[in-house]
């Protein structure tokens, strides 16, 4: 595969100054970062774009690649390609942009917010529907008591890391066949935190923090559905350098119901009547979430005729009311009758004879207009 030209590939010109190409190449390597474009090809053209900036941005490399084009890896200059290492996180490119003269360098020593932490939480439905108070496990990193967090032997201090004078981080410089180059790599000594502890706390073996499991009482409030989540503030793991503690969520897993079914602040439930209830109306008990409802259904009630209970839901989770409970009817026909059942229903049959003629004659009509598409 031939490679671009790198004057193509940051869409400058020959004669660009070295602003302009600093320029062409923040907004590509923006534009095709792996964090932020999606896209398949993504990773090479920004791979792309960084090679040809490394190049470019160097008067040395620039001549270079000016007279004699690209470099084949396998001859000249000693062998061993060009390798300008993996791209770091999207924070490592703005750090080049304007970290230059070290204003916006990550200094180890500034407060930090602790994570956040994710709990997933499986509730019966009734207990979602109406809320819960309960206490819940979380295991997360507090600060040792024994050191007060400073992961230093009581009595001793964290020494500044002699390494990268307390920077947390290291220039490392690497041989390659354009020269050298300078990396920036988190310093090995003190794991980038800028300190260094000799005598190191037995309770936490230096590291400030030691694992607990910590009881936290949790509200929920009635009406949580299935995927919602509750943040718990302050409830994460403890910050760093005396930052904020990070922030917990509790997902919810609602489990299902056997009866009912719930949409929003809905309530959604099937009820079998009889055949005789449905044509001679009746009262009928309905189970709701709130107890059990009277319900009047009316003489000729058709199978899948809806009735709404107003407010027999969900309490709204934000407050705004409670929602309500829908019922379908269903007509279950009779099955296994007694012969004294079967005697009477023929004698109803007779003198009912068949549906009315006008039903049955719209009934037709319908279907042939149907099949006639009208
Ligand atoms: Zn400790
Ligand atoms: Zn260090």
């Amino acid at each position: 595969m031939s490679k671009r030209d790198y004057y193509e590939v940051l869409g400058v010109g020959k004669q660009a100054s070295k602003e302009e190409i600093k320029k062409a190449y923040r907004k590509l390597s923006k534009k095709y970062h792996p964090d932020i474009n999606k896209e398949a090809d993504a990773a090479d053209k920004f791979k792309e774009v960084k090679e040809a900036y490394e190049i470019l941005s160097d008067d040395q490399k620039r001549a270079q690649y000016d007279q004699f084009g690209h470099v084949d890896p396998n001859q000249g200059f000693g062998g061993g390609g060009a390798d300008f290492g993996g791209f770091g996180g999207f924070e490592d490119i703005f750090n080049t942009f304007f970290g230059g003269g070290g204003g916006r360098r990550r200094d180890p020593n500034a407060p930090r917010q602790g994570a956040d932490l994710q709990y997933t939480m499986t509730l019966k439905f009734e207990d979602a529907v109406f809320g819960k108070e309960t206490d819940i496990e979380i295991p997360r990193e507090e600060e040792c008591d024994t050191c007060d967090g400073s992961g230093a032997k009581p009595g001793t201090k964290p020494e500044t890391c002699s390494h990268c004078h307390g920077t947390g981080q290291l220039n490392v410089e690497q041989n390659t066949p354009f020269g050298r180059i300078v990396n920036r790599r988190v310093c090995n000594h003190c794991n980038g935190t800028g300190k260094f502890i000799k005598d190191k706390c037995t309770t936490c073996s230096g590291k400030g923090k030691v694992k607990k499991r910590r009881s936290i009482h949790v509200k929920i409030p009635a009406g949580i559905d299935d995927g919602q989540q509750l943040r718990v503030t302050g409830q994460g793991e403890p910050g760093i350098n005396g930052g904020p503690s990070g922030d917990l969520y509790i997902v919810f897993n609602v489990r299902g119901h056997d009866f009912f079914e719930r949409d929003g602040d809905d309530i959604f439930c099937e009820m079998p009547i009889t055949f005789a209830q449905s044509a001679l109306g009746d009262e009928i008990e309905v189970p709701t979430l709130h107890g059990k409802v009277k319900l009047k259904v009316p003489a000729g009630t058709q199978t899948g005729t809806k009735f709404r209970l107003k407010g027999k839901g969900v309490p709204n989770v934000r407050g705004y009311g409670v929602g309500d409970q829908h019922i379908r009817v269903k007509v279950v026909t009779p099955t296994n009758l007694t012969e004294k059942q079967k005697q009477l229903l023929r004698e109803f049959a007779d003198i009912s004879g068949q549906l009315p003629d006008e039903q049955t004659e719209s009934f037709f009509d319908k279907v042939k207009k149907a099949i006639k598409g009208e």
